[in-house]
């Protein structure tokens, strides 16, 4: 919808209307008491990139229709999403995914040893970084191709899937020999070439919210995967960027009803990194199941004072199994199983 301004003329609404008719919509022109209004009904790919904005006598460009597309609830109507990971179902409402396990594969003991409490406690998931992105370039990198064939152990050992993070292109075929789900972390959200090679690989994508990205933002990096033909992406949210420094990101809790009305993808928590302190995972957890996530994402750690990344987050893998009770019990509130 183009709005003219109140001193728009009948010279400058004709300019419109024909530069609007090289891109094949339809015009309607729409007279107003005070000012003219110049509808485009199509494709609004091509309107956007005419730039009208800038020709004389027009106000303002107000998109109708929204800018995610594959991603978009409206899609023919899309159904919620769902699909299985080894038996797992993420999305359609009847299950609640619990992916949990470490921050980072530190070494091949404590990865197995998280990974069978994980597995007792009723985990769905095994999560775990082989490849971490690091704000400082001098911090732990993660363990590389070796910390895969942890994974790799891990998941013979207790038969859960893997969700590790895929940081660079150059890793993909290694990364999703191991992984069943592979995780595009928040920093490279907006990677667009690291999405469209996320989209071929033939694995579901766990795409995580840029910290500062808005929810609109997230779709559209979604599109990038879906596009690729890759229907089986999960959304998460794990905390943006705000004013507020008590935690380490502000969990935005009213991102998972919005993603639920515009989306047809499933969406699911991180509240680890959201808060950035093991304290507040568990009320952060139960918000995320009554607010209608399909599942949450957390970090666990044997000894989270010796970890070497993320440690004030981690919950204690002693503790793990009496969190999972309690987390399921809020998602049955919901109707959901734990899956
Ligand atoms: C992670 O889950 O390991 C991680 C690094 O999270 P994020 O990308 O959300 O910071
Ligand atoms: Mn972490």
């Amino acid at each position: 919808m183009i709005v003219m301004t109140p001193g728009a003329g009948a010279a400058e609404i004709a300019a419109v209307r024909e530069r609007l008719e090289t891109t094949g919509v339809h015009v309607l022109v729409m007279p107003g008491e005070l000012t003219t209004a110049i509808g485009a009904i199509g494709d609004p790919e091509g309107v956007r990139e005419l730039g009208l904005e800038g020709m004389p006598g027009v106000d303002r460009v107000v998109p109708i229709s929204r800018p995610y597309k594959l991603a978009s609830s409206e899609l023919a109507h899309h159904a919620p999403t769902s699909f299985a990971v080894d038996g797992r179902t993420v999305g359609g409402g009847s299950t609640f995914c619990l992916i949990a396990g470490p921050c980072t594969v530190e070494d091949r003991d404590s990865t197995l040893a998280v990974a069978q409490t994980v597995r007792a406690g009723g985990a769905s998931m095994l999560r775990g970084g082989a490849f971490k992105p690091r704000t400082s370039p001098f911090a732990f990198k993660g363990l590389g191709l070796p910390g895969l064939e942890i994974l790799a152990e891990a998941r013979a050992e207790t038969g859960l899937p893997i969700v590790t993070e895929l940081l660079d292109t150059s890793h993909a075929a290694a990364v999703a020999e191991v992984a069943d789900v592979i995780q595009i972390g928040a920093r490279n959200m907006q990677n667009y070439a690291l999405l469209e090679v996320a989209g071929t690989l033939g694995r579901p994508v766990l795409l995580k919210r840029g910290l500062s990205s808005s929810l609109e933002e997230l779709l559209m990096a979604a599109d990038y995967v879906l596009k690729e033909g890759n229907e089986r992406v999960v959304l998460c949210e794990r905390g943006i960027r705000t004013f507020e420094t008590a935690t380490r990101f502000t969990l935005d809790l009213s991102a998972i009803p919005w993603l639920k009305l515009h989306t047809h993808l499933p969406v699911i928590v991180d509240p680890s990194h959201a808060s950035g302190d093991r304290r507040l995972v568990e009320p952060l957890a139960r918000a995320a199941a009554a607010v209608g996530a399909d599942g949450i994402i957390v970090e666990v750690h044997p000894d989270p004072a010796a970890a070497l990344c993320d440690g004030p987050q981690a919950l204690v893998a002693a503790d793990f199994a009496a969190f999972a009770e309690r987390v399921a019990a809020h998602a049955a509130l919901d109707g959901r199983a734990l899956a």
